[in-house]
């Protein structure tokens, strides 16, 4: 089928598991009341979902309260006690970090729960998201590697670790988010995509990458107001991701000041087009959504064009999130009529 669909990855949290509309919501209960309430949320997501008629499933993120502190927890050799304020994706905002103080090393597995949780009880393609390597390090205190790369190699192996047991738990897709590619560029096609690809070693399921500007909150907002007319960010990681093992990139489309012709970088890559907003809470129309596709139908082959969320979308409403993955499947259904001949 032509223009499946799927999310960029996160939803946003009930109310009864944690504080709703924030990035680092703090939980609503605590140990096996905790487990439970996770894992209610993510099977309503993934009924959810289904509901929409979505075509990759993924489990919203429900188990983990930061898409990347939820991964880093898991590691030894970090210290979650001391936080320290550390300005983030080259200081766009300021976030509380824990600091890498010995070697790394995983506790033992970090998703199994919910990935084997989804795994049950869905029989739609699965995907499942992991930080990527370089925003990891943008997102951690180094008081022990001394070496951007060297850190960011180290990580990739737990990444890696993960990475193949979610690949037996039957995870179809795996995908590494990396909005800090879109901040440090020269670094991110020097050596961010060869971190990626060290965390994606021996995968035999599908890879993805998800390249974004970031959640739809006031700091990214007005980031994206000082980045010009024009957003050539892909430019200079495109070519590096063509030519690497991933099999997927998602990046942002609708409503963004990405030129559509960058997507023509990615050549013999299934592309992930943003065709729904995560900054406004106005819901797309199906026209919409399907007017996004006819635009990236001029540099995307139509069999390599996947529908999705221009990014995660955690920090909003319940309600505004159910009616937009509403729409991304009435949108891509629209497309099929309009450009699947
Ligand atoms: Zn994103």
């Amino acid at each position: 089928m032509l223009f499946t669909t799927a999310i960029a990855g996160s939803l946003p949290k009930p109310a009864w598991l944690a504080e709703t509309q924030k990035l680092w919501p703090q939980w609503k209960a605590q140990g096996k009341e905790l487990e439970q309430a996770k894992a209610d949320a993510t099977l309503l997501w993934i009924k959810a979902q289904e509901d929409a008629g979505l075509d990759v499933i993924g489990d919203g993120e429900q188990a983990r309260q930061h898409f990347v502190h939820g991964f880093v927890e898991h590691a030894e050799g970090i210290d979650f006690e001391n936080k320290v304020k550390m300005g983030i994706r080259n200081n766009r905002y300021d976030a509380m970090v824990p600091q890498v103080v010995a070697p790394l090393k995983l506790k033992g597995r970090v998703h199994a729960f919910e990935a084997q949780l989804a795994r049950a009880h869905t029989k739609k393609l699965l995907k499942f998201t992991l930080p990527g390597p370089m925003t990891i390090v943008d997102t951690v205190a180094d008081r022990f590697y001394g070496d951007k790369v060297k850190m960011a190699m180290a990580f990739a192996e737990l990444l890696n670790q993960e990475a193949l047991a979610l690949q037996a738990d039957g995870v179809d897709i795996i995908q590494f988010d990396e909005p800090a590619f879109n901040v440090y560029v020269a670094e991110a096609a020097d050596w961010g995509v060869k971190a990626l690809e060290r965390a994606a070693q021996g995968l035999t399921c599908k890879t993805a990458v998800h390249i974004c500007y970031g959640y739809g909150i006031e700091a990214n907002v007005k980031w994206k107001e000082t980045l010009g007319e024009e957003w050539r960010q892909y430019e200079q990681v495109f070519p590096a991701l063509a030519n690497s093992r991933i099999d997927q990139v998602s990046l942002e489309c609708f409503h963004s000041h990405v030129p559509p012709e960058l997507m023509a970088l990615l050549k013999g890559k299934e592309v992930m087009v943003g065709v729904i907003d995560v900054a406004s809470d106005a819901i797309e129309t199906p026209e919409q959504v399907a007017d996004t596709i006819g635009t990236a139908l001029q540099y995307v082959p139509k069999d390599k064009l996947i529908a999705c969320t221009n990014c995660g979308l955690a920090p909003m409403s319940r309600e505004v999130a159910m009616a937009k993955l509403d729409a991304l499947a009435k949108g891509a259904a629209l497309a099929r009529q309009r450009y699947g001949a």
